[in-house]
């Protein structure tokens, strides 16, 4: 963490930087701040700016530009917070923003608002000033009896050190009615040695805990990842991914595919392809939903079903994740309905009408 590449100087020594790179430190410099571990460094291609990892990870100007219906918070979080650092949105878990910090800062990331700021709210967050956060969420927590998923994310949560780890999973299962812990992280992908024996060990202790993987294209899968993911799982760590859906990037069946497929040899079910959320600067890399939709078409039927996640959008103005499906029921004839398999070929089932 202490050796990640932090500003434009240091990049430039590593890769050579484009114009389009070079301009979104120009001026006052980038207003999302930039982070590169060394470990995801050495993946970047030095003399490539369209290699997917490299688009991900390092600004462009395009960045800069704010296009027409892109919003700072575009999922409404923050009408969703009844304390600071917590999203209560649906009606059984709650998603906790346990940190502003991550290892890497992705560009199309949908907390950009918040992330990695270092200002008062941002990542210089005192540990008295996250405690005291912490307890607010926790206390909200234990008085919500219908609450029984905690979703703990940020900011990456790995990022933590491992005894606020064991504080927060502790205080969580130390609730009764919390049946389930998640973690959203990036780690394995971007800083695969943070998964230590011990890491492990303290996480275990608090099972069932699941965890959520943001990964991005097959690239990122290395033998150092799959060894990390190796642990999670042997400690019994049910593992899911989530993946955002960015052009130029990954938009196409192949890349999906081979991203999934993969994923599934390293015991990670992919869980989430989500639209890519309209946050400010975002338009170079959203797709159109057509795209999204042709390309879980491309896999449904055409590969294992365990490789085939939910194609979401997280509706702009706090609506939840709405799943978006290629419509496989082509019509009705009476009591028949007219299907089309994966094929394109037509079949149809019995389906009576159903009678008031
Ligand atoms: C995504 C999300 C969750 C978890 O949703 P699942 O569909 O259960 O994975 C919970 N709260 C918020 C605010 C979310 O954005």
């Amino acid at each position: 963490m202490r050796h990640r590449v932090r500003d434009g100087s240091s990049l430039a020594s590593i890769l050579r930087l484009t114009q389009a790179e070079s301009a979104a430190f120009a001026g006052t410099g980038v207003a999302f701040p930039l982070a590169i571990t060394p470990y995801y460094a050495s993946l970047l291609d030095p003399d490539n700016p369209d290699q997917p990892l490299r688009r991900s990870v390092v600004p462009t100007i395009h960045e800069t530009l704010r296009a027409q219906g892109e919003l700072d918070d575009p999922l409404a979080e923050e009408a969703d917070e009844p304390v600071p650092g917590l999203v209560h949105r649906y009606p059984d878990r709650v998603l906790l923003l346990a940190t502003e910090s991550c290892s890497v800062y992705c560009r199309y990331c949908t907390r950009s608002r918040l992330v990695g700021r270092g200002h008062a709210a941002g990542e210089t967050h005192g540990e008295p000033v996250r405690y005291r956060r912490w307890e607010a969420a926790l206390q909200y927590i234990a008085a919500h009896p219908e609450i029984r998923d905690v979703l703990v994310s940020g900011g990456d949560p790995l990022t933590l050190s491992d005894d606020s780890i064991e504080w927060l999973l502790s205080r969580i299962r130390a609730i009764g009615h919390v049946e389930i812990i998640r973690l959203g992280t990036k780690v394995p992908a971007v800083l695969p040695m943070r998964i230590t024996p011990r890491l492990v060990s303290i996480i275990r202790r608090y099972h069932p805990v699941w965890m959520s993987l943001h990964v991005t294209h097959p690239d990122e899968l290395t033998s150092d990842m799959g060894r990390a993911c190796e642990c999670l799982a042997d400690a019994g760590i049910p593992l899911g991914s989530q993946t955002v859906l960015l052009s130029g990037v990954n938009d196409s069946v192949p890349v999906l595919k081979q991203l999934f497929q993969k994923l599934l040899t390293m015991r990670v079910r992919p869980y989430y392809l989500y639209q890519c959320d309209p946050i400010p600067g975002s338009a170079h890399f959203r797709t159109s939903v057509a795209t999204g939709l042709e390309i879980i078409r491309g896999l449904r039927g055409h590969t294992t079903g365990y490789a085939v996640p939910n194609y979401v959008i997280d509706a702009p103005g706090g609506g939840g994740k709405i799943p978006l499906q290629p419509d496989y029921c082509v019509g009705r004839d009476d009591d028949e309905l007219i299907l089309e398999n994966y094929q394109g070929r037509t079949f149809t089932y019995p389906d009576p009408k159903v009678h008031a």
